[in-house]
């Protein structure tokens, strides 16, 4: 089966838009773990971080410099946020395309294990 967050960017399944270009695409989570949370993801299908090569590095800074503009439409840019991008089986990816948490809305727990 297609990856879902390919299908996302493809728009064969809906996903709550909040942002695209070129490059990249950031969409709200269907379960969010905050009051804000956007996946910003790589239009290409990239596993993860550990499949990023050196030709990724136009969107490996796009994925980056949207952090800000989602954080900017989310109305978090001055109280914080918190950004995650879990890879493999100890970082318990659960899908496997490249993409980056934003959370905020509140303020996060302490820790980060
Ligand atoms: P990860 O554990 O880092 O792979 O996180 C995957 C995230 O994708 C989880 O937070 C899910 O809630 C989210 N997710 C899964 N399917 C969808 C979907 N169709 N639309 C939006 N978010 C999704």
């Amino acid at each position: 089966m297609k990856c879902i967050f390919c299908q996302i960017v493809s728009g064969e399944m809906s996903g709550d838009i909040l942002l695209r270009n070129e490059h990249i695409c950031a969409f709200r989570d269907i379960h969010p773990a905050a009051p804000k949370h956007v996946l910003i993801v790589p239009n290409k299908h990239i596993a993860s971080t550990e499949e990023l090569s050196n030709n990724d590095r136009d969107v490996a800074a796009e994925l980056l410099l949207a952090v800000k503009e989602v954080s900017k439409l989310e109305g978090i840019s001055e109280t914080g946020y918190r950004i995650i991008s879990n890879c493999g089986s100890h970082g318990r990816q659960e899908v496997k395309h490249l993409h980056i948490h934003v959370l905020g809305g509140a303020p996060m727990r302490n820790g980060l294990g």
